[in-house]
């Protein structure tokens, strides 16, 4: 087989940041799901292990192999040639399937092609689709889960290169049809334990390979960014009432007091009809800040800035949420939706997410009290805006909004702001006391201490018995699998 699927050896591979980088032994670029099977296997036979990476936009370690890293971009068509065998009962409905390695960049465009569009995005569209379901990336609006909760179906190879279709116990493959045509080379799982399992599943169950996603007709949105201090948002959120009347909210927030009690800047957005014809203006944010962030200096100032002089971050912080505001931005929803040119700053994040029972007020005071500390005890400051996103429980075993409506809290970074990580350290230790959960893919300090994922996530085990399944051969571990503790045992008979 190697003969045939061409491969790297030890080529360096890091993230999109560069805070993650690693040697693995092969890097392939398969091109089907036949050539994934084939690697993996040769990976077993070799006591290789293998792991699938997107664009790399996780800031943690969880893309990260020593053994064969595969790279999806050629696993990034936008109509897979996979055949649905569409069940009756679903015909009618918007499904799309996609490759794995396509980003939602370029999905977002073929949608548009088709007069359709995601239901609801994370703030960047540089991520594959496998990526973000993986990491149980998300957007802010309550009513919706993270990305993975549009997928009705996806083709993932596993360990021993067996390949499987997952989906929910009443999935959209129509069985006889599937089976009459793939007969014992692939198995049709519908069942809904083992999509959950596999739904979140961080690189550690196998290789996705084609996604099937439930998404909408194409739809406009009007986004509105207003200034507010902590006091009225806290209210809002005890209220509730915001977040319902609202397609979208979600806040980003200063944990410093100057001329106002904790600054926020509160961005809605809703349905709205198609702005072609309104003058230039409402059809872009705030053009002056878009102009100065996409400026390929004003990163290093900012960095510089915070360098030099971090007492002078929470007078930017203030500043960076006054330039935000602006009473009307409509566009088509994936425009609206991502969060544009602040997206391309030299920064990093943590993201932790907290029930939304209350303790999601408290985890906002908490954050001001660990950056307070922080700025007492060491001189360190918080370094960017503070995000507050909202998202809709899911059922996905080890997604971070598992079983809870939840609140993320997203702790950004610049890269070169002193004591950024330990100060986000200290954030998610505070905010586990409230029953955080961080992100996958973000900066996290998670460890494999006896029962802390059993506590986190209640549905660990029933997700680890699907893993254990999946991923019986230990092809899959990595050095993230290992600092977490969720390593099979490697390559026993
Ligand atoms: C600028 C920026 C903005 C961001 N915005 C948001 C946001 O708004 N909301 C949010 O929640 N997160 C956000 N993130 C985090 C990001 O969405 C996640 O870390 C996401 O997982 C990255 O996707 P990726 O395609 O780069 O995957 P990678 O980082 O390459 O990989 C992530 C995980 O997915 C696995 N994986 C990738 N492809 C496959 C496959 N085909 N089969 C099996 N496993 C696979 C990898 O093994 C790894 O475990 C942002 C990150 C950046 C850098």
């Amino acid at each position: 087989m190697s003969a045939e699927i061409a491969f790297e050896v030890r080529q360096t591979w890091t993230n999109h940041l560069g805070n993650q980088r690693i040697d693995p032994l092969r890097t392939y670029q398969p091109a089907s799901i036949a050539e994934v099977s084939a690697i993996i296997r040769e990976a077993e036979r070799d006591h290789a292990t293998v792991r699938a990476v997107g664009s790399g936009h996780s800031w943690s370690d969880v893309a990260l192999t020593r053994g064969f890293l595969l790279k999806t971009d050629k696993l990034a068509h936008p109509a897979a040639t996979e055949p649905d065998f569409l069940a009756t009962e679903w015909e009618g409905r918007h499904l799309v399937r996609p490759e794995a390695g396509i980003r939602i960049k370029e999905l977002n465009t073929y949608l548009d092609g088709q007069g359709l569009a995601l239901s609801n995005m994370g703030g960047y569209d540089h991520q594959t689709i496998a990526g973000v379901i993986s990491t149980s990336t998300h957007g802010s609006g309550i009513t919706f889960g993270p990305l993975g909760d549009f997928v009705r179906s996806l083709d993932i190879v596993a360990a021993g290169g067996a390949v499987y279709r997952v989906e929910p116990a009443h999935g959209p493959t129509d069985r006889a049809a599937y089976e009459a045509h793939h007969g014992n080379a692939r198995t049709l799982v519908q069942d809904d334990d083992w999509f959950n399992a596999v739904a979140v599943g961080m690189g550690c169950m196998g290789v996705i390979c084609t996604v099937m996603l439930e998404v909408e007709p194409k739809y406009y949105l009007r986004e509105v960014r207003e200034f507010h201090t902590w006091e009225k948002v806290k209210g809002d959120l005890i209220d509730g009432e915001v977040l319902r009347a609202n397609r979208h909210y979600e806040v980003l927030f200063s944990p410093y007091e100057l001329k106002h009690r904790y600054p926020c800047l509160v961005t809605t957005r809703n349905y709205t009809t198609n702005p072609s014809h309104k003058p230039l203006d409402k059809r872009t944010r705030n053009w002056a800040v878009e102009l100065a962030s996409a400026f390929p200096l004003t990163p290093d100032i900012l960095n510089l800035i915070v360098g030099l002089k971090p007492n002078l971050s929470p007078r930017m912080m203030e500043s960076a949420i006054r330039a935000l505001i602006k009473k009307e931005y409509d566009e088509v929803s994936y425009r609206v939706l991502n969060i544009g040119a602040a997206n391309l700053l030299p920064a990093y994040s943590s993201e932790i997410g907290v029930p939304m029972d209350g303790r999601h007020v408290e985890a906002a005071e908490a954050i001001i009290r660990v950056a307070a500390e922080a700025r007492g005890v060491g001189d360190v400051y918080q370094s960017s805006p503070i995000s507050f996103r909202f998202v809709k429980a899911s059922n996905a075993y080890m997604s971070m909004m598992q079983g809870r409506d939840t609140m993320m809290i997203e702790l950004i970074q610049l890269s070169r702001a002193d004591g950024g990580y330990e100060l986000n350290a200290a954030y998610e230790e505070a905010l586990a006391r409230l029953g955080g959960r961080p992100h996958w893919g973000q900066v996290n300090t998670l460890t494999a201490r006896e029962g802390l994922l059993e506590t986190m996530y209640p549905r660990y085990a029933d997700w680890l018995r699907v893993h254990n399944r999946l991923n019986a051969s230990g092809v899959f571990n990595s050095p993230f699998t290992e600092r977490v503790g969720i390593s099979a045992p490697p390559f026993t008979p």
